[in-house]
C-alpha cells in the first residue's frame, strides 16, 4: 500500500491538498496535520526511491538508453549504423 496510491495520484490533486499558506492553517484538521508531521522524515526518502521506480516503470523498465553507434573519431553518438556509415567525419 501506499505505493501504487502515490503512482496513480496525480499531481494537480496533490497540489489540491496543499492550498495556499493562509487557507492552511484553517482549513487544516488537526488529525491531517499530525499524519503529515509523522510521515515527513521516511517520506522523503521513500518519495525519492518510489520516484525512480515510478519513472522505470513509465519508460518501460528499461533503464539504459537505446544503443548509439561510434566510429573513428566522431564525436556523434549515432542512432543506428547505417548513419554512422553515412557520416562524413573520419
Ligand atoms: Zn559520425
Amino acid at each position: 500500500m501506499g505505493f501504487f496510491t502515490r503512482l496513480l495520484v496525480p499531481h494537480s490533486m496533490r497540489r489540491a491538498a496543499h492550498p495556499g499558506r493562509a487557507v492552511k492553517r484553517a482549513i487544516t484538521p488537526k488529525a491531517v496535520k499530525k499524519a503529515r508531521r509523522a510521515l515527513h522524515p521516511i517520506d522523503n526518502m521513500k518519495y525519492s526511491a518510489e520516484r525512480s521506480i515510478a519513472t522505470s516503470l513509465r519508460s518501460g523498465g528499461r533503464k539504459r538508453p537505446p544503443p548509439t553507434y561510434r566510429h573513428g573519431t566522431c564525436p556523434v553518438r549515432h542512432r543506428s549504423p547505417e548513419a554512422a556509415a553515412r557520416c562524413p567525419n573520419p
